[in-house]
């Protein structure tokens, strides 16, 4: 093949206007080029480049630099064969770079989305690690820095949740909670970076994100007649994050391609669907059986901590009498549910099964927390 041989396609940079371009493409010595219609001309070195296939034919080849955002593309007949004539790629390479190298690009987060559907509908039978055996199967196979990265994406979810309550008689005493009911964790479920942030909000609630960052709103430590009501919610949030509740719903609702992209590790195409709103909800609009879960691990995990289990039901009854601007929204299936009496009363019934620890003692006051936060 002589170099004079040329090929339609395009490119996608970021000085361009929108962002790419229609281009010629032509193979040079040590790089491909994609020369625009306005005249400027863009290299790719053939070291480091990667070959994605997608588009709606899934024939469109792309192919990906090692520096940021650029990619040159073409669907033109012989073009795959040229680039791997020039390029020495096998096919093989190839699908493996169209797996490992879906939508790591950001700025084209939702287009490639699209592309990367297609692509992994035409390679479903090469997912590996049980994906089609389910989600489950495919969540347990994760690191737990998934879930890290997927609760950094939502983290901001807590400032806008509101104020944080830096008081440290409330901000202490909520973090001892914490730590009290992750001790009784089996190791490996304490790996997770627990943090909790006292956020000022009326509604009595708190919420999860995946790895362990919680928020406890104040309205929660208003309503709450004692500290083991608090920890009773907390350890229904921690269940959350150690049955990786948010991971595991994000793979469902998402689907195989999320699964995939997550399985690697890259979380920059949730990031894209998290970029369109309602991250939280997307994250902790848990299914009912993974809030029955969390209220039995929760359950076990309080009472062992050395908290009363009976909290736990309690605090749900308690519930029943708030004030429609107190009750939670949407975040949570803590009260609004329909369910919520056959919830308590599942909760009673496992009481008798609760094995209470040592009586927890804790160093910050409770009645203190809660003066400590605005409300009447
Ligand atoms: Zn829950």
């Amino acid at each position: 093949m002589g170099e004079a041989e040329q090929f339609d396609g395009g490119i996608f940079d970021a000085s361009l206007e929108g962002g790419r371009a229609a281009a010629v493409i032509r193979f040079r010595t040590g790089c491909v080029e994609a020369r625009v219609a306005s005249g400027p001309c863009y290299e790719l070195p053939y070291a480091g480049l990667r070959i994605e296939l997608g588009g709606h034919s899934g024939r469109v080849v792309f192919l990906r630099g090692a520096a940021e955002g650029r990619v040159i593309f073409s669907e033109a007949k012989g073009f795959l064969e040229a680039v791997r004539e020039r390029g020495g790629m096998t096919v093989e390479a190839a699908h493996e770079a169209v797996t490992s190298g879906i939508n790591r690009d950001r700025r084209r987060g939702r287009g490639l989305w699209l592309i990367a559907a297609v692509v992994l509908a035409g390679l479903v039978w090469l997912i590996p690690l049980g994906l089609r055996a389910g989600v489950d199967g495919a969540v347990a196979s994760m690191p737990k820095s998934v879930d890290a990265q997927l609760g950094e994406l939502a983290a901001m979810e807590i400032s806008r949740t509101g104020p944080t309550v830096d008081d440290p008689r409330a901000a202490a005493f909520a973090q001892e909670v914490v730590d009290k009911l992750v001790a009784v964790l089996p190791p490996e479920e304490r790996e997770y970076a627990f943090k909790i942030t006292v956020v000022e909000n009326a509604q009595v609630n708190a919420f999860a994100l995946p790895g362990g960052r919680m928020a406890l709103l104040t309205g929660l430590l208003k309503r709450a007649d004692n500290a083991d009501m608090v920890a009773a919610v907390i350890a229904h949030e921690i269940s959350h994050v150690t049955k990786r509740h948010g991971l595991r719903h994000m793979v469902r609702s998402l689907g195989v391609v999320a699964g995939l992209q997550l399985l690697l590790g890259d979380v920059s195409g949730v990031a894209a669907v998290l970029a369109q709103g309602a991250t939280l909800a997307v994250i902790t609009n848990y299914s009912r059986d993974h809030e029955s879960e969390a209220d039995a691990v929760g359950m076990q995990m309080l009472a062992k901590a050395g908290f009363d289990p009976a909290a736990m039901p309690a605090f749900f009854e308690k519930l029943k009498s708030l004030d429609a601007s107190e009750m939670p929204k949407g975040l949570e299936w803590i009260s609004t549910h329909p369910d919520h009496d056959s919830r308590i009363a599942a909760l009673r019934a496992l009481l008798p099964t609760a094995e209470r620890g040592k009586a927890a003692v804790l160093k910050n006051s409770f009645a203190e927390a809660k003066a400590a936060v605005k409300g009447d």
